[in-house]
């Protein structure tokens, strides 16, 4: 049986990124995929990625290995609520910083991180479970089931919303704003993206309950186009599909310890919140960095399976994942209600917040740093 350092459990972008994170520290890393091959088409998603995520890609040898139509930065965010006069914006040149976000494709930062994985001299990636591991690191996502054989409890509630994501062009450039409009129950955000039209393309990421979700998905192309130019009544000009429409159920969870003697959790496997502030790869990524410091910190003495020192990832990740679960929970509550009044205050909040030069840095700042 072969000796490791540490398994890593899964491969998505959590999982690959860990090992690549490791294995720079010295150590010898197994990676393990997922024993059951998932064919399907490449995933269509485009994630919003935070300057820590960035960060963390660059110092991989990712992020610079990524073309260039493949992560487009975000300079302004448009979000719209209810009404037409009710609008929040945020801009990185007030942040007084290069970009707020990156919109980056899932399926080619996954295929780069499998290219550096192929290259890294410390991990090997493996097809069977017959090894040996002083920690083990489980980044199988939402549905991992050694989290489940290991007896982690899992608490889960469905939203009973669906995203539905896609590719679209535009009939005008979208100069790298990001628009989002919360329109109770629906959440849409178009994500400025270069590919299949530079400068005039937009990732799809629209929420919705799931019986109007099905009804959309069971559309024509054509009257989806429709929808969407309804649902934002031109701002973005005339968009038209440049992909398939796929969607995901959505949920949040959370589980009852991430951490213990010779095991961790990472990623959705963790914790998963609502995609509306694109934010749940990002707590995926800081729980890289969080656990990559924290083995690089520890006392020459202690082991890699000592749960006193997984403890300490557990607690550095405590706060800033439950402040995003209640956020995005928040949010999610604020605008689902219909009620005039609560739309009204919502819009006057929104309205209030724009017109508050240092609650959005405060914000801008919470977003830059996850
Ligand atoms: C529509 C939508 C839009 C989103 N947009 C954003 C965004 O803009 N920004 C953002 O930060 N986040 C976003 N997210 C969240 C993001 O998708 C997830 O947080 C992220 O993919 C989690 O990565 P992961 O590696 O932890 O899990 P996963 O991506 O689920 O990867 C887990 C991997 O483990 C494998 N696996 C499963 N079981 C096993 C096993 N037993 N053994 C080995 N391997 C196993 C799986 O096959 C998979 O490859 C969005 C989510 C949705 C649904």
């Amino acid at each position: 049986m072969k000796t490791y350092d540490v398994l890593v459990r899964g491969s998505g972008i959590v999982g690959q990124s860990l090992a690549l994170a490791l294995a720079r520290l010295g150590l010898q890393i197994a990676l393990r995929p997922d024993p059951v091959r998932r064919e399907g088409s490449p995933d269509i998603r485009a994630y919003a990625l935070s300057a820590t995520s960035v960060a963390l890609l660059r110092s991989l040898k990712v992020w610079d290995a990524l073309p260039a139509h493949a992560a487009t930065p975000v300079h302004d965010m448009h979000i719209e609520g209810d009404s037409g006069d009710s609008v929040l914006e945020f801009s990185a040149w007030e942040a007084k910083t290069g970009e707020l976000a990156h919109i980056v494709d899932a399926a080619v930062l996954e295929r780069e991180l499998a290219s550096a994985v192929r290259f890294a001299p410390h991990v090997s990636v493996i097809n069977d479970d017959d090894v040996q591991a002083s920690l083990t690191a489980l980044c199988e996502g939402k549905a991992s089931g050694t989290r489940d054989k290991l007896g982690i409890g899992f608490e889960r509630v469905a939203y009973g919303h669906r995203a539905i994501a896609a590719r679209l062009t535009s009939s005008r450039d979208h100069q790298n704003v990001a628009r989002q409009w919360f329109r109770s129950p629906d959440v849409l955000a178009l994500l400025p993206f270069d590919t299949p039209q530079p400068q005039s393309s937009y990732a799809l990421v629209w929420s919705l309950p799931d019986e109007r979700a099905e009804v959309l998905l069971a559309m024509d192309d054509r009257a989806f186009e429709q929808a969407l130019m309804e649902a934002t009544a031109g701002a973005a000009g005339e968009l038209a599909l440049a992909s398939p429409r796929a969607a995901w159920p959505l949920m949040r969870g959370h589980a009852s310890a991430v951490s213990g003697a010779g095991w961790v959790l990472l990623g959705d496997a963790a914790h998963v919140v609502h995609p509306l502030a694109g934010q749940g790869l990002n707590l995926g990524l800081a729980d890289v960095v969080a656990l990559a410091r924290v083995i690089a910190e520890r006392e020459p003495w202690r082991e890699l399976d000592d749960e006193k020192l997984l403890r300490r990832y557990a607690r550095a990740r405590l706060a800033p994942t439950w402040a995003m679960g209640q956020l995005t929970d928040g949010l999610l509550q604020l605008f689902a209600h219909s009620t005039p009044a609560v739309r009204e205050l919502r819009n006057r909040g929104l309205t209030l917040v724009n017109h508050l030069p240092f609650v959005k840095r405060w914000l801008t700042a919470r977003a830059l740093d996850s």
